[in-house]
């Protein structure tokens, strides 16, 4: 006799961990499948759109968000030599009033640990590493790293760039390396205070072929964060990341203004990560399997909209499924290509091509967006 109907999702990253929270209060029964031993708090920064905010409000966690994070009046584009700015999109008091919700940077830790107490308790599985997902007729076997076993009705792989359920939908196949890379530090208000610069709330500093982004990641203001995009030939390493250094930053960023400069001298500890990506999937999901976030669209992180489209994701998939019930797997998946394939991989070539915000522009669309506004598009539709 089968037991009661389950959804298993793969990854509690940013993506998973918001399809779990939505599943879970639209009734499903899920159970988060993790690789990772426990997480910590890893050196980096996020920026969230109000497009994102808007799907951690249904989440319930939007308060919290809003009282922990840096809150820029506006993302200002800065010519790297000149400092002359080249636009100035007003974010703060404007985007909760034209986008409906605000435009917070954060630390991407402080916003995960957040997500994780939305989950229902013993619902995440840590130290699962999927290595198999095998359909049957009525379910999905997974099989884990440590030997253990799990059944699932549906299989949501929410397990990043290098997806094994991806994989098992179209075959082995490494990401592409873009030929960049991103550097990421972060600093101490204490590291910056000697400096008579005004470090903005969050900018860019850009030339022909490079940039850095730097912005605040708490409401207290006493960490900021810089990454970049470097252009560099091959990915040589095998890690997945390799440790920078300050004579690098140096290097790649000569000529660059002054208050570049003090960021670079302002630096202990960097890193420097190789930019991935894919094209376009040709399918997002088969038979009970199906995909969101960088197992499905990854990007270059340019337009700081990633974690956005995995997060948005997860609404829509939850909307579809709350629409059709779990027995009618196939017509939600349908329905959730369809609502979210155009975003999506629009999103995707905007963030590669890195032209985003460059100059003065009108990012409603991306911003303005709300998962939950719009009557479902049929799947015959899309
Ligand atoms: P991930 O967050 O990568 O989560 C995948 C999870 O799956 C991980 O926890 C992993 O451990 C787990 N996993 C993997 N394989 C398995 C397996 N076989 N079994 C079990 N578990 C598994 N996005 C923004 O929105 N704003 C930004 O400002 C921003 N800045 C960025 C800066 C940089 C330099 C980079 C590289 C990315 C940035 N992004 C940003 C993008 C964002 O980080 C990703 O798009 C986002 O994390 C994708 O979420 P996800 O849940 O799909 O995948």
């Amino acid at each position: 006799m089968r037991g009661k109907e389950r959804i298993a999702v793969v990854g509690a990253g940013l993506g998973g961990a918001a399809a779990a929270a939505l599943l879970q209060r639209a009734g499903f029964t899920v159970d988060v499948f993790e690789q990772a031993p426990e997480f910590s708090r890893l050196g980096a920064g996020i920026h969230l759109g109000p497009n994102v905010m808007k799907v951690f409000r249904r989440i319930g966690i939007e308060d919290q968000l809003n009282a922990m994070s840096s809150h820029p009046d506006f993302w200002l584009s800065r010519d790297g030599e000149t400092g002359e700015y080249l636009s100035r999109i007003p974010l703060g008091g404007f985007a909760l009033r034209e986008y409906g919700a605000s435009y917070v940077t954060i630390h991407r830790g402080d916003m995960h640990q957040v997500q994780m107490t939305t989950l229902a308790p013993g619902s995440v599985h840590f130290g699962k590493y999927l290595t198999d997902v095998e359909e049957g007729g009525d379910d999905v076997l997974l099989t884990f790293g440590d030997g253990t076993t799990a059944r699932a009705d549906i299989v949501i792989g929410a397990d990043g760039i290098n997806s094994r359920i991806r994989e098992k939908l179209l075959g082995p196949e490494d990401p592409h390396y873009s030929g960049w890379v991103a550097h990421r530090a972060v600093l101490t208000g204490d590291q910056l205070a000697k400096y008579g610069h005004d470090f903005e709330d969050c900018v860019k500093w850009w030339t022909d072929d490079r940039h850095m982004m730097a912005y605040f990641t708490t409401g207290k203001r006493d960490e900021y964060y810089y990454v970049t995009g470097v252009p560099h030939p091959a990915w040589e390493f095998k890690e997945a990341f390799v440790d920078s250094n300050r004579d690098e930053m140096f290097e790649a960023f000569q000529g660059y203004h002054p208050t570049v400069q003090a960021l670079i001298e302002s630096t202990g500890e960097v890193t420097k990560w190789p930019l991935r990506n894919r094209n376009p999937l040709p399918v997002w999901s088969q038979g009970r399997l199906v995909l969101l976030g960088d197992a499905c669209h990854p990007m270059k992180p340019h337009m700081a909209q990633g974690a956005g489209m995995a997060i948005e994701d997860a609404a829509m998939l939850t909307r579809c499924l709350q629409e059709t019930g779990l027995g009618d797997y196939p017509l939600a998946f349908d329905l959730y290509e369809a609502n979210r394939k155009e975003r999506a991989s629009r999103v995707q070539a905007v963030s590669n091509a890195n032209t985003f915000l460059r100059t003065q522009e009108d990012p409603a669309w991306v911003y303005g967006y709300d998962v939950y506004a719009h009557p479902l598009k049929s799947a015959a539709a899309a």
